[in-house]
């Protein structure tokens, strides 16, 4: 059989314009030596104010794929974790939902309020462009599609913008889908059907990714409760497919057959998950455990939960469609994001097996094909003769 192949992704035929940006020699890059990544660099520029860190965790699976974040982080220090603890987030993602990508992040520091302007972008896209194509950006918190395009005119390595401009278009909806999948999955895990016909969801944050997650429900013939901060939203998708609007504090405590945050992170901890009356936690909002002994207490609780990364993992993989040969293609899209529910499956048994939480087994999933993969690499680049060789010697 021919080995599967490793970080040899094609190159992504561009039909966008890439015009440079204007060339400045102040911007000035650094690596900073961090163990366990592969680059990771520092940018700075006093003409426009950037100061960003890009971390390129691992590229063994391909390029680094992800956001671009700005946030006035106190100090360089806090940014750095922030930069470190998403990069890797990025790399088990993308590994978990064969994205044929590798994981990356980047950070700016800085009030979004403030110091947002055309010369800071044009820096960050030549900070990006020169790490060659091992990192690629895409929106993320505090950066936009419109942010991207300024980047776009000094490198290529720009993902997700509009669909009119040869990109992906926006992830929510397709993140949306492989929750919605997920949420089945795991009704078939605890309940042995998989169908919503009269189960009660419990959705927590109805923005772009709870409101479509929740229509796709109600199809299915579920009844939704949803709590938000924006009370607008919640009386306009009462109106129009009859969600429930309940309290925030009381969306976390309801009986229901699912709970699925969609808002923010960090939400299971000691002091909710004792209040928890769901025997499903599946929702979109990343990095939902506050520790990683929350995923243990969820488990000892009976809770089955659906790790955060694989199963909101629908918009990465439609972004990562984007670097398939030919372009993009939203039927190649749908039909990668429905292999979620099998990976969720897949990690669910490893938990049952081996005794450990199912947030611990996606991990451990995850590690294993980064560690097969390297593994794969080695021994190709072992099999390779050297160069003047004419092999055997
Ligand atoms: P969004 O900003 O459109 O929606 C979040 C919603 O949560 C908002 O309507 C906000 O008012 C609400 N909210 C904030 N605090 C709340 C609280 N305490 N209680 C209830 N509601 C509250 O964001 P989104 O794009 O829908 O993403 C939702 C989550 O999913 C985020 O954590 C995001 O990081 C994650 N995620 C999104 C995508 C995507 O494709 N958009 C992909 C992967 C993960």
């Amino acid at each position: 059989m021919a080995p599967a192949r490793v970080g040899a992704y094609p190159a992504r035929p561009f039909s966008r314009p890439n015009i440079p940006g204007p060339v400045t020699d102040t911007l000035k890059i650094t690596d900073i030596p961090v163990a366990g990544y592969e680059r990771v660099v520092r940018g700075q520029d006093p003409t426009c104010g950037l100061h960003a860190i890009i971390a390129v965790h691992d590229t063994t699976l391909g390029p680094a794929l992800g956001g671009l974040r700005m946030w006035p982080y106190a100090t360089e220090e806090e940014a750095l974790f922030d930069v470190k603890r998403l990069s890797r987030g990025m790399s088990f993602k993308s590994a978990v939902a064969h994205t044929g990508l590798g994981g990356g992040k980047a950070v700016m520091i800085g009030d979004p309020k403030k110091v947002k302007s055309e010369a800071l972008y044009l820096a960050m896209g030549r900070l990006i462009d020169a790490l060659g194509g091992k990192y690629i950006t895409a929106e993320d918190v505090n950066t936009s599609v419109a942010d991207l395009e300024v980047i776009r005119r000094a490198t290529k390595h720009v993902t997700g913008l509009e669909k009119k401009d040869g990109g992906s278009g926006n992830p929510s909806p397709y993140t949306a889908y492989g929750v919605f999948l997920g949420v089945r999955a795991a009704l078939g895990w605890v309940f042995g059907n998989d169908s919503c016909k009269g189960r009660t969801v419990a959705i927590q944050g109805t923005g772009a990714v709870g409101s479509a997650l929740a229509r796709r429900l109600v199809e299915g013939g579920a009844k939704v409760y949803g709590a938000d901060k924006n009370t607008d939203r919640l009386a306009q998708l009462q109106k129009e497919i009859g969600l429930v609007p309940v309290s925030e504090a009381e969306i976390m405590t309801m009986k229901s057959d699912v709970f699925a945050p969609c808002a923010l992170g960090a939400i299971l901890n000691d002091q909710t998950i004792p209040k928890l009356n769901t025997p499903i936690v599946a929702g979109a909002a990343n990095n939902l455990l506050l520790e990683p002994r929350h995923g243990k207490m969820l488990a000892d609780r009976n809770v089955l939960y659906a790790p955060d990364y694989v199963i909101n993992a629908g918009g990465i993989v439609n972004v990562s469609v984007e670097f398939h040969p030919g372009g993009y293609d939203e039927k190649v899209s749908l039909g990668k994001i429905e292999r979620i529910p099998k990976a969720l499956k897949e990690l669910w048994t490893i938990a049952k097996e081996e005794r450990i939480p199912p947030s611990d087994a996606a991990d451990r999933l995850a590690e294993r094909i980064l560690a097969d993969a390297r593994g794969l690499k080695k021994a190709t680049a072992c099999a390779i003769p050297p160069k003047g060789k004419s092999g055997g010697g």
